[in-house]
């Protein structure tokens, strides 16, 4: 199909067959380990309304959200059962929030650890909550003197129920990382201070570390939705997102001619350019001007000049002038060109790529029928 099925500038199409194929190879691979999903960031991007549900079918029964209205919005679009757990932990004063729709907080600090036992004591119950620990990435969790403090105090787990200990893992994608290990001796010494808490520790990555790193409870995100885990090694996921971009002009430029703003790339010789609508306002990303590529009919096309807002320019001298007219559309991201390879070109990393992916897009999803029933 090369036309467009609306109006837009381009379709993203978002297999959710290929997210429950990933998830149960996750859980194949995390052997004795439960496997929940990160769908913060609307699910990467993909639609954590469209996703959740999804993977709920497959029996996955704890999912990770960022923000505590991100874990508002996709409570009703789950079954009771599965818990929701908000990475961020409450922000101050929103203790009661969780209560009311059923979310579970990741508690990271002494203060929110507090302020949720307090809750617990208004309630007179233990409240289920996870504590996140610092092993080493110095950016969410307690830090190890907070730890101590936290452990060493009076009554630790008076008024939580807590259902996780959790730490996350920041070079997982670089299997041999000293960091990895480190992280891994630092999490099991807290864990040897609190027996028979569950815990959690690996991302998509960290599940590939082996056995040792998976504990009860694995939080992939990135290899659901397609990322490749492992740096540097062929990726075992199944490809979940296909991006087709619409062509709406084409002409023929002299020699000497240059394309796109600040006319930085100069044709030598008469070229073919093919204007596309999708440009860095849709997470085409400006960085990778005059790297990125496009796939025509299986043939690989250059992105040439500076990416535009709304617009990029691609380099058609080789194709036949026929297959580039208006209307008809460009591979940007398939399973032939991933998104992973897209992101190296624009000198970053796929999950940026997902989470910027344009709102102005058609938007496609494919299979996931079983779940639509199950949830209807
Ligand atoms: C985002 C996130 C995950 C998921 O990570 P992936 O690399 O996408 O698998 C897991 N745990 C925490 C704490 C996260 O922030």
């Amino acid at each position: 199909m090369t036309h467009p099925p609306s109006h837009a500038g381009a379709v993203l199409t978002i297999d959710l067959d290929a997210i429950a194929a990933n998830y149960r190879l996750l859980c194949e691979r995390a052997g004795r380990a439960a496997v929940g999903a990160a769908v913060k960031a609307d699910a990467y991007g993909l639609g954590a309304q469209r996703v959740a549900p999804v993977l709920a079918a497959q029996g996955c029964r704890h999912f990770f959200v960022a923000h505590l209205d991100e874990g508002i919005a996709l409570r009703p679009w789950l079954p009771h059962d599965a818990q929701i757990h908000v990475l961020h932990g409450p922000p101050p004063g929103t203790e009661e929030e969780f209560l009311r729709y059923r979310l579970v907080p990741v508690l990271n600090s002494m203060v929110q650890l507090s302020a949720w036992r307090r809750l617990a004591r208004q309630e007179g119950r233990a409240l289920p909550a996870i504590v996140q620990v610092d092993t080493g990435m110095c950016r969410l969790g307690m830090p190890p003197a907070e730890v101590d403090a936290w452990l060493d105090g009076p009554a630790p787990r008076e008024g939580i129920d807590l259902r996780y200990l959790m730490s996350h893992l920041g070079c997982a994608d670089v299997t041999d990382h000293p960091m990895n290990r480190m992280q891994l001796e630092r999490f099991r010494a807290v864990r040897a201070r609190l027996p028979g808490v569950p815990c959690s520790f690996a991302n998509s990555s960290g599940i590939f570390l082996g056995e040792e790193f998976t504990f009860d409870l694995a939080r992939p995100g990135a290899a659901l939705y397609g990322i490749a885990p492992v740096d540097g090694l062929a990726n075992p996921m199944h490809p979940v997102v296909r991006l087709q971009g619409r062509i709406i002009q084409s002409r023929t430029v002299a020699a000497g001619d240059c394309v796109g703003y600040g006319a930085r790339h100069r044709c030598d010789a008469e070229t073919r350019i093919a204007t596309v609508a999708v440009g860095y306002a849709d997470g085409w990303l400006r960085s990778g001007s005059g790297r990125g590529v496009a796939h025509i009919d299986g043939v690989e096309v250059r992105q040439v000049g500076t990416v535009s807002m709304d617009t990029a320019t691609f380099d058609v001298s080789a194709i036949d002038p026929a297959r580039v007219q208006p209307g008809m559309t460009v591979d940007l991201i398939s399973p032939s060109d991933p998104v992973d390879a897209v992101a190296a070109r624009a000198g970053t990393i796929a999950y940026e790529i997902l989470t910027s992916l344009g709102t102005r897009f058609a938007r496609e999803y494919r299979g996931g029928t079983a779940a639509m029933a199950r949830c209807a």
